[in-house]
């Protein structure tokens, strides 16, 4: 709803969003009125999720929630009336493979709860109240600890040089021997990863056309990787497939996420509001 900028209810809810490194919790009625927030990192998924439940469920006693909305690493499961709905399913992360994220959430706090992946939640956060606003299709690309070829083998266990195998902070991290976000600026590093994620925006302009690409996770914080994608996507369409006002217009087309590091845990936010209708 056009609305959704401005306050939208007195009810309360529960905002989750896990990722392989950490979970981010947060209680509040939306992105802009958030009561209280926690961090905790991603360890065993019973230690994790019963932190995040004690969190929320120490609330709920005080003021109650009306629903919870989970963003999710994955990959999991979001098909409704399947036993292992809910669950994430095939991830690399050690100990979270088919552990149930939604159960325990639900067991313990008796409540309303929504799920989607991580990267949906946060472009239902950038739609309703960041880079998407007004818009009626938008992409949200995250390059974090998750997401071609060279002699460079790739990290991923499934496929080695896919897109996160070769573009991911942690394959970064591996070819040149030092973390992402200490590489230096003028590191050959930020052109071939210009080059992988540019090739994947090109396909997606491609395939979806949509009105903006959101381009987030923790390796998209350095902002100056930006042009230089936005450079290569122009390169490799020469001027095929899209309008010359979206070639005009790139540095308006390829962006940051419009709510910075929240667009996640907005979108858990919109998932728990949704829930409730
Ligand atoms: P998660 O994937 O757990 O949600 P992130 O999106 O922050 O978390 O992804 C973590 C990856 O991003 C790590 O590989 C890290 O090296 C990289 N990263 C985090 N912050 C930065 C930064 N400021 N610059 C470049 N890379 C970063």
């Amino acid at each position: 709803p056009a609305n959704w900028g401005h306050h939208l209810t007195d009810m309360l809810f529960g905002a989750i969003e896990t990722g392989g490194t950490k979970v981010d919790c947060a209680v509040g009625s939306w992105p802009d009125d958030v009561r209280d927030r926690l961090r905790v990192p991603t360890t065993t998924p019973a230690e994790t999720l019963s932190r995040v439940t004690d969190f929320l469920l120490a609330h709920h006693r005080k003021t109650p929630l009306s629903a919870i909305g989970i963003g999710s690493f994955g990959p999991v499961d979001l098909k409704a009336g399947s036993p292992t709905y809910g669950y994430i399913t095939t991830t690399p992360k050690p100990g979270w493979r088919n552990a149930d994220v939604v159960g325990p959430v639900r067991e313990k706090l008796q409540l309303p709860v929504a799920f989607d992946t991580d990267v949906n939640a946060a472009a239902l956060g950038e739609v309703r109240w960041g880079a998407g606003r007004g818009l009626d299709s938008l992409v949200y690309i995250t390059v974090g600890t998750g997401i071609g070829g060279g002699p460079f083998d790739g990290v991923c266990p499934y496929h080695g040089d896919c897109l996160e195998g070769l573009a991911s902070g942690p394959s970064m991290e591996a070819r040149w021997g030092i973390p992402a976000e200490s590489l230096p600026r003028d590191h050959e590093g930020w052109r071939l990863e210009a080059q992988y994620v540019g090739c994947a925006v090109a396909n997606i302009m491609l395939t979806l056309s949509p009105e903006r690409i959101v381009l987030g996770g923790g390796v998209m914080r350095q902002r100056h990787i930006f042009p230089l994608i936005r450079v290569r996507v122009v390169e490799i369409l020469q001027g095929y497939g899209v309008l010359d006002e979206i070639v005009e217009g790139i540095d308006d087309h390829i962006v940051p996420p419009g709510l910075g590091d929240e667009s996640g845990i907005a979108g858990a936010f919109a998932l728990a509001v949704e829930e409730v209708g």
